[in-house]
């Protein structure tokens, strides 16, 4: 089964589309069917290793200020509490604990998979980030979920590579700061050669404007454990950035044809972009 990690920019990209999720719905076309799929999004970001381990999540509207019709998406896929016991079992010493009523779907999950799969007929389960783990562990726990993916389990970071709402221009609707560039590029150069070496990230002069909280970065560590477990770099789904302080790169491991055609300078990307396309 391939993986995945998706830079899911905006809320309102559940509803709209674009050329990125246009990728995200490509994506869910042509991988095979996965049996159940677990996520790690940037929006279950807490103080403690967790699973969504109940057998109909709720799906969360953890924002505001957004329009109405947002508010009514419901994603109705069913839990997967098995799933969620089998992760816990494959990544021993590892404790992760079983959430059975207080989270559900936050919208870094359905934004995504709204397009991916609009049906919702796959199982999800929500892994949730450890704050207060160093970025090694979040790296060591993504090459654990390796054996999932043997068992047809979809693996996927949802966050974004760069991330500083305190840094965003309305004005630069498709357009990143040169930090973000420079930064979104240093991750896609570790991303498909040495996986490894997002963890070096830190060192660069343009990780705290890129990474100011660690929240929408951490989801690509699972994405690099994940690379590293298997011996292959990442393929670039699609990449852009957003309002001067976004990045919207995606990454895909293992998708067939993805070194073909996934990767490329955004010049490259499909050309019928909607002109109203807006992806914070
Ligand atoms: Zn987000």
């Amino acid at each position: 089964m391939p993986a995945a990690f998706i830079g899911h920019g905006s809320p309102m990209n559940a509803i709209e589309q674009n050329r990125y999720t246009e990728s995200w719905r490509a994506l869910g076309a042509t991988m095979p069917r996965p049996r159940a799929i677990v996520v790690v999004s940037a929006h279950w970001y807490i103080n403690a290793t967790a699973v969504t381990a109940m057998p109909r999540p709720r799906t969360i509207h953890d924002f505001y200020g957004f329009p109405p019709e947002l508010f009514a998406v419901d994603y109705p896929a069913q839990g997967a509490p098995e799933v969620a016991a089998e992760l816990a079992e494959i990544v021993k010493p590892t404790w992760v604990g079983m959430d059975e009523d207080s989270w559900g779907l936050d919208h870094g999950t359905w934004s995504v998979l709204a397009h991916m799969f609009p049906q919702a007929d796959i199982p999800v389960v929500q892994l949730s980030i450890n704050g207060v783990k160093p970025f090694d562990y979040h790296l060591e726990l993504g090459a654990k979920l390796a054996s999932l993916r043997d068992s047809g389990v979809l693996v996927v970071g949802s966050g974004n590579v760069v991330h500083n709402l305190g840094g965003i221009d309305w004005r630069l609707t498709d357009t990143g700061f040169d930090w973000a560039q420079r930064f979104d590029e240093a991750a896609k150069e570790a991303m498909t050669s040495d996986p490894d070496a997002v963890l070096r990230l830190q060192n660069s002069p343009d990780f705290r404007a890129a990474v100011p909280t660690p929240d929408h970065f951490i989801p690509l560590l699972y994405l690099a454990g994940l690379a590293g477990a298997s011996g292959r770099p990442a393929d670039v789904l699609v990449d852009g950035y957003a309002y001067g302080s976004l990045s919207m790169t995606a990454y895909t491991l293992d998708l067939p044809g993805a070194g073909a055609h996934g990767s490329g300078p955004a010049g490259e990307l499909p050309q019928d972009v909607p002109p109203d396309a807006t992806n914070v």
